[in-house]
């Protein structure tokens, strides 16, 4: 319910508008892909994938001969389920334990809250959560985490402002050792002015994962804003020039309509989606699953 109320302007501004078009074209034509395609770019899809969608269902269309435009929706949906599906695998890693989490992102995404909200989820499920403030940069990132940590009844490994971001996470790893925990989520700076930058940043921060861990963290986590629509690509592609992502979670997709560039986002990046954001609140993280996602939007 949550989702689908989140995702309103989204779907006013993908399904209300198709709903029109497909009523007053009544038949298939090429003018109607056309209206379909505009529609699709409008909301933040992605010329690119727009573009794919629009072959698939024009091709489709003509194989399973579908000559009513109301006989669309449903193809459409199918097709927007498989863009959203081309990434299987949208669980978490969880093991060995302790599982590690490396949360990237720059500042302003949602990166601290999905973090408490992650934290939430996690220990709801019965796990052992611990956080690592390994943004040292700003004394609010500190902050921020750690009242979240209260807000959850999680614990937070933390130095002061300003101190050496693998030394935290060098601390929190020896801590969740120490305590049996399942899961260590991190926190990193999200201050990025370029890619050397945010390499040198983040590569500390691996290494010592690598080292005092065993192996490298098979989670990295990128938090991505979807009121940012298309620019959000862009930073997911810096981001995993510099990392390895392995998951996107997608936040503030409830009130924007910008919801559509999730499709973007699933077939450009071949990083599957694994979160959303749908509200500011601690149970306001889900799994995201693209049937669900659909069926929400077309709902
Ligand atoms: P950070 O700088 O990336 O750590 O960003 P914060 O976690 O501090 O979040 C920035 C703002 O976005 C805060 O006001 C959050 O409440 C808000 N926010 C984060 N996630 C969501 C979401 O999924 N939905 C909405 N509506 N707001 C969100």
């Amino acid at each position: 319910a949550k989702l689908k109320e989140g995702l309103t302007k989204t779907r006013q501004g993908i399904t209300a508008k198709v709903d029109q078009v497909l009523k007053a074209y009544k038949k298939v034509d090429e003018e109607l892909f056309e209206e379909i395609e505009e529609i699709l770019i409008t909301a933040d899809v992605g010329v690119s994938t727009t573009m794919a969608i629009i072959d698939k269902l024009r091709s489709q269309a003509k194989e399973r001969k579908i000559s009513e435009a109301r006989d669309l929706r449903s193809l459409l949906k199918e097709i927007l389920w498989e863009t959203l599906d081309l990434n299987k695998s949208h669980a978490l890693h969880m093991d060995p334990l302790p599982a590690i989490i490396l949360v990237v992102g720059v500042n302003g995404v949602g990166k601290t809250t999905s973090i408490g909200k992650l934290a939430h989820k996690l220990k709801s499920e019965g796990k052992k959560v611990l956080l690592a403030a390994g943004d040292t940069f700003r004394a609010a990132a500190i902050d921020q985490l750690e009242i979240w940590g209260n807000r959850v009844g999680v614990d937070v490994i933390k130095h002061q402002e300003g101190s050496d971001p693998a030394a935290v996470i060098y601390d929190a790893i020896q801590a969740a050792k120490a305590r049996k925990i399942d899961v260590l989520i991190c926190d990193t700076a999200g201050r990025l002015h370029n890619k050397t930058n945010l390499m040198n940043e983040l590569g500390k921060v691996r290494k010592i994962v690598e080292r005092e861990y065993g192996e490298a963290s098979k989670e990295i986590l990128l938090v991505l804003d979807a009121t940012t629509g298309q620019n959000a690509i862009q930073q997911a592609k810096i981001f995993n020039d510099a990392v390895d992502v392995s998951g996107i979670v997608l936040t503030k997709l409830d009130g924007t309509a910008k919801g559509g560039v999730i499709l973007g986002i699933s077939s450009e990046l071949n990083i599957p989606v694994k979160l959303i954001g749908v509200g500011e609140g601690m149970n306001d993280l889900q799994e995201f699953k693209p049937k669900e996602f659909v069926n929400a939007l077309f709902g």
